[in-house]
This record gives C-alpha cells, sequence and structure tokens, in this order.
C-alpha cells in the first residue's frame, strides 16, 4: 500500500483512476490543478501521478516545482498523458520522470507501472 497523489483536470480520469487505486488498497490523494497538487505534496505522498496537459499549470510545471524542493525532489513521478509524442519523451527525459502512461490506458497497465515504479524506490 503506498500514498498516492493523482494529478489529472479530467474529472472522469480522475476518478477512474482513484477507484483503481482504491481497490488495490492504496492511499489516495486527488488535485484537480497543478496548484492543488503542490499544496497536496505537503501529505508526503510515496508516488505522484501527473497528467501533463492542464490549464494554467502544465504538468511539467508542477514537476519542476517538485523537483526543486529538497523535501519532494526524491518523490517518483510518472507522467500521464495523451501525447505520446517523442517531444514528450524527450522532456520527461530530462526532467527526470520516473514513468509514463499513455491515454488510454488499461488497469493492468496503470498497475503495473505503478508497482514498478514504487519497487524502484523501496524506502519510499
Ligand atoms: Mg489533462
Amino acid at each position: 500500500m503506498a500514498k498516492i497523489l493523482v494529478v489529472e483536470d479530467n474529472e472522469d480520469i480522475l476518478n477512474l483512476v482513484k477507484i483503481i487505486l482504491e481497490v488495490n488498497n492504496h492511499d489516495v490523494l486527488t488535485a484537480s490543478d497543478g496548484h492543488e497538487a503542490i499544496k497536496l505534496m505537503e501529505n508526503k505522498p510515496d508516488l505522484v501521478l501527473l497528467d501533463i496537459m492542464m490549464p494554467g499549470m502544465s504538468g511539467w510545471d508542477v514537476l519542476d516545482i517538485i523537483r526543486s524542493r529538497d523535501k519532494w525532489k526524491n518523490t517518483p513521478v510518472i507522467a500521464l498523458t495523451a501525447l505520446a509524442q517523442k517531444k514528450d519523451i524527450e522532456t520527461g527525459v530530462k526532467k527526470h520522470v520516473d514513468g509514463y502512461i499513455v491515454k488510454p490506458f488499461e488497469k493492468k497497465e496503470l498497475l503495473n507501472i505503478i508497482n514498478k515504479v514504487l519497487g524502484e524506490h523501496p524506502n519510499k
């Protein structure tokens, strides 16, 4: 079980991800924009699922803030994106994202990547 912060501006996707994670015994925090996400980082989640395309503050903006604070910089982040474009993968590599989920995704795919990334951060 992990404490997972899910950041997604699409309410349907946010609720879907929340249900999938809760059914799998995770403790879920949800944010529908970047500002709310930064506030919820104070709860020290073990993992962040971060939508990239959001109005106002993008997921990349949120990631920059997470990586710039000592207390948060080692938190694993999985980018949630509809854009499987090469440009986004390159940006993610540069910004040290820990994984990708491309929308639309299968439940199994989501859980697999979460387990993989949590497994790579055993002290989290
Ligand atoms: Mg979005």
